[in-house]
């Protein structure tokens, strides 16, 4: 299992649970031909889904259609249940950036018949993520400019300002349905602009105050 890192610290964190957001950005929702959410929608991926920078997402055999989508992520650093909004910045302990690789077509049929994402979204090397840096560090992470390159070329840009559900009002949604533990992430959502990722593109996500990841693509049969 891959240890999650914090920079400044030589010790691994075993990650826990992937929490993501789906349509937290209005311009996204808005491409997905999706209605923006009244509470945040959410969906899990496995800790096995995890892939460290310079790492090679492989798109499955059963899939003809894999997109990026760049996110921030949040590290939860502390335990709790029903955490109230003015307490919720105190469970981060860090923030990277991170690609929630999905499987569009599989996506698509799912939602077709109104079946489970969890292979869509879960399937191995679906979570890239850069290491974490430490909360004091990040000014404000609502006013993070978030970025996704293709070979080079710039496929998703925006601002954490945008998020329609901020950190507080998630991690307050997200821990009145699952206790949130130490090592568990966040995957806060994605900007508009997303689109394929082909074997042999080079993925670069870039977050503002945290870092960068860089990712290759291969396909897998
Ligand atoms: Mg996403």
């Amino acid at each position: 299992m891959m240890q999650l890192q914090l920079a400044g610290s030589d010790r691994g964190i075993r990650p826990g649970k992937i929490i993501c957001l789906g349509r937290n950005y209005p311009a996204h929702a808005k491409e997905m031909n999706a209605e923006v959410p009244s509470e945040p929608v959410l969906f899990l991926k496995p800790a096995s889904a995890l892939l460290e920078n310079k790492g090679v997402v492989h798109i499955p055999p059963f899939s003809r259609e894999l997109h990026h989508e760049v996110e921030m992520v949040l590290l939860v650093g502390r335990d709790g249940t029903n955490i109230p909004e003015e307490k919720a910045l105190q469970h981060v302990l860090g923030y990277a950036v991170g690609l929630d690789m999905t499987l569009r077509d599989v996506q698509a049929e799912a939602k077709k018949k109104g079946l489970p994402w969890s292979v869509a979204k879960g399937f191995d090397t679906s979570a890239p993520i850069s290491t974490f840096v430490p909360a004091e560090r990040v000014r404000d992470p609502h006013a993070l400019d978030i970025r996704l390159s293709v070979n080079g070329t710039v496929r998703q840009q925006s601002n954490t300002r945008h998020m329609i559900f901020g950190i507080k009002r998630m991690i307050a949604y997200i821990s009145s349905v699952f206790t949130l533990e130490q090592g568990d992430l966040i995957f806060t959502g994605t900007p508009d602009g997303v689109g394929p990722a082909k074997p042999g593109d080079i993925l670069l996500a870039e977050l503002e105050d945290v870092g960068s990841l860089t990712v290759s693509v291969s396909r897998h049969d």
